[in-house]
């Protein structure tokens, strides 16, 4: 079981260095926030990845926000062909407002390899190694977007063993 307050808190002044000058990270935590079943490393490198995704869409600057809350689910929620399963969960959103994704590239970004930056600004493995890990902990990811306006990637984690 890991806090997830505790790591993000620990992490603070990585991301606020990571985020740079010209952009300010705001987190806002549920003070009651549930523990999670996730190695705490890896749940690192997923924030990371995902600020730093928000950072590179803000060019001209702006404002990250992540969020946290407890999902009570009393029935599975359906989306983007996905189930998820009623039960207990911890939810964490990373908000921007950058240049967004198209529709029609949303169903690409997870794949590995998969960039719009230039060579030496990205590898395009940050969101294909969120995903990899969010599964193996038994979570799902999330992503609304809309060109021009901006991102928001949401993650539930398990907090106990879902209701079959
Ligand atoms: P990389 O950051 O190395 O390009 P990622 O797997 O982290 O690779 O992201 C893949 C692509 O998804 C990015 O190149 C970008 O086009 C898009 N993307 C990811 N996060 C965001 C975001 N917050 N806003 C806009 N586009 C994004
Ligand atoms: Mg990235």
């Amino acid at each position: 079981q890991l806090d997830l307050r505790d790591t993000l808190s620990d992490l603070t002044h990585l991301l606020n260095r990571l985020v740079g000058e010209k952009v300010r990270l705001t987190l806002n935590h549920d003070p009651d926030l549930k523990q999670v079943r996730a190695d705490r490393r890896q749940l690192e490198q997923v924030l990371m990845n995902l600020v730093v995704n928000a950072r590179d869409a803000m060019a001209q600057g702006g404002e990250i926000v992540v969020e946290t809350d407890n999902l009570w689910l009393d029935a599975p929620m359906h989306r983007d062909r996905a189930i998820v399963p009623a039960g207990e969960w911890v939810r964490i959103r990373v908000m921007d407002h950058g240049c967004g994704i198209p529709p029609e590239k949303l169903h690409k970004i997870f794949e590995p390899f998969y960039t719009t930056k230039r060579p030496g600004e990205g590898t395009g493995l940050g969101l294909s190694t969120v995903y990899g890990i969010v599964k193996q902990s038994g979570g799902y990811v999330f992503v609304d977007s809309a060109p021009g306006e901006g991102s928001c990637f949401t993650l539930m984690l398990p907090h106990r063993a879902p209701l079959a």
